[in-house]
């Protein structure tokens, strides 16, 4: 909690610049109640300087000697098969650019059993350098065991950036080594660039309503989560081998307290998976009603691709939640994503904008979704769709 010297004099500066409403005047002395996130935010409009945050406890590190831009690599695994998830190699995508400006190299991280076989296409993406823990008892996922070899290699290698998708796995595992090596960690990066030898992480934030920059400037790794799709994965180096350095990391006895006993996999939601689709068509409140996203089925149908939704629509219980599009549901990066009567608020551009072509139609000439639309059609979407249908239907026959 952020700390209130005796110096105070009750001005109240302080309290209005609170963004989480935490700062209070009690008898003309200012108190801060437990919603104090330590932004500190407050610190520098104090006029007499009563307000400071505790020290971390953390020494500043010497960042010259941390190098290299790491991406954690998740094997999926759904019982049957195992593979490299794709969001992998959209991070060594982006992780190259990054390398590249920094001058660094870039290196995967790939723990498991049986890895030798996703080295050649992890090479593609432009990687130097693969660090493989490889045993049996990295079989399955387990936090404390990979967490400590994440850990092991990090204080061993010192790199200067850390990626992880931002999945089940990467969300449990990274903040146990953010914690462990008292470093910073910035959970689902919409956006990653170098500036002045930082990494600026951008992000959503207060509700989506604006995009922050985030940097960790006196702290090395700095390290991020991405979603599935934010990045594009580009295979520049194709046929190259990138060195592999196999680490023998003993598994600590903290990992036996937890025994996976079994694994449930949900069976495969019907269709196609909204986050792998190339043609999604998207509705949102302006469509209404069930017999509104029908049309969209059918057009879905029609160009092979999946029905979204924006919140709103799922709030009126027209596509269920796991069809929500936008910062709190799936992020698509799909070639075609038509926006059907969607307003194009935010937090819902945030999970489609990196589509290819991206189509708009809605009655409101003004709607800020045709801000990131290539074409847009202004008219009553119940109308338009009928004629798009048949239009597509015509071009088949
Ligand atoms: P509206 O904003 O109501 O817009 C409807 C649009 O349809 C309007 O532009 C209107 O002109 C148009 N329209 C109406 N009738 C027609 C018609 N007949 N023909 C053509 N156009 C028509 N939203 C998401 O989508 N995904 C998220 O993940 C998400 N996460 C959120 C997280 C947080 C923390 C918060 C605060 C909000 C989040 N939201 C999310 C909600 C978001 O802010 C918007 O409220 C939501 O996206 C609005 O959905 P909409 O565009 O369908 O509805
Ligand atoms: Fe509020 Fe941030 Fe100051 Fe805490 S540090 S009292 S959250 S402004
Ligand atoms: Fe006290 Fe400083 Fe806050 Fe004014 S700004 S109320 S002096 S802590």
């Amino acid at each position: 909690m952020i700390q209130i010297s005796a110096n105070c004099v009750g001005c109240g500066k302080c309290v209005s610049t609170c963004p989480f409403g935490a700062l209070s005047l009690v008898n003309r002395k200012a108190v801060a109640s437990n919603a104090c996130t330590m932004c500190g935010a407050c610190v520098s409009v104090c006029p007499v300087k009563a307000l400071s945050l505790p020290a971390t406890g953390a020494a500043k590190k010497d960042l010259s000697a941390y190098k290299g831009v790491w991406v954690f690599i998740e094997i999926s695994d759904d019982g049957q098969t195992q593979k490299v998830r794709p969001v992998g190699f959209e991070l060594l995508s982006k992780g190259r650019e990054l390398a590249d400006q920094l001058g660094e190299e870039l290196c995967a991280v790939v723990i498991g059993n049986n890895i030798q076989p996703y080295f050649a296409e992890l090479s593609q993406y432009g990687t130097d350098k693969i660090y493989a823990v490889e045993s049996p008892a990295y079989a399955r996922y387990n936090t404390a065991a990979y967490a400590n070899a994440m850990v092991t290699l990090i204080k061993k290698y010192n790199p200067s950036v850390v990626l992880y998708p931002s999945t089940y796995i990467g969300r449990d595992l990274s903040p146990r080594i953010s914690s462990e090596l008292f470093v910073g960690l910035t959970a689902d990066c919409t956006g990653l660039s170098i500036k002045e030898g930082n990494l600026i992480q951008t992000r959503p934030a207060f509700g989506g309503n604006i995009m922050a920059d985030i940097k960790c400037p006196d702290y090395r790794p700095q390290m991020s989560t991405v979603r599935p799709n934010v990045f594009k994965k580009v295979a520049t180096t194709p046929g190259k081998m990138a060195q592999i350095v196999n680490e023998m990391i003993s598994v600590p006895a903290e990992a036996s307290r937890v025994r996976i006993i079994n694994t449930h996999m949900d069976p495969p939601a019907a269709g196609m998976k909204l986050d792998e689709a190339e043609v999604v068509i998207a509705g949102g409140r302006g469509m209404k009603n069930q017999e509104g996203f029908n049309l969209l089925e059918t057009l879905a149908d029609e160009l092979g691709g999946t029905v979204g939704a924006s919140r709103a629509a799922i709030d009126l219980g027209l596509k269920p939640k796991d069809q929500q599009i936008g910062q709190s549901g799936v992020t698509v990066s799909a070639k075609l994503y038509v926006a059907c009567a969607i307003s194009g608020a935010v937090q819902h551009v945030v999970g489609m904008e990196h589509s290819d072509v991206i189509i708009g139609i809605n009655k409101d000439a003004n709607a800020p979704i045709f801000n990131v639309c290539k074409y847009g059609l202004v008219g009553d979407a119940h109308q338009i769709l009928p004629r798009i249908i048949e239009q597509v239907k015509n071009a088949k026959k």
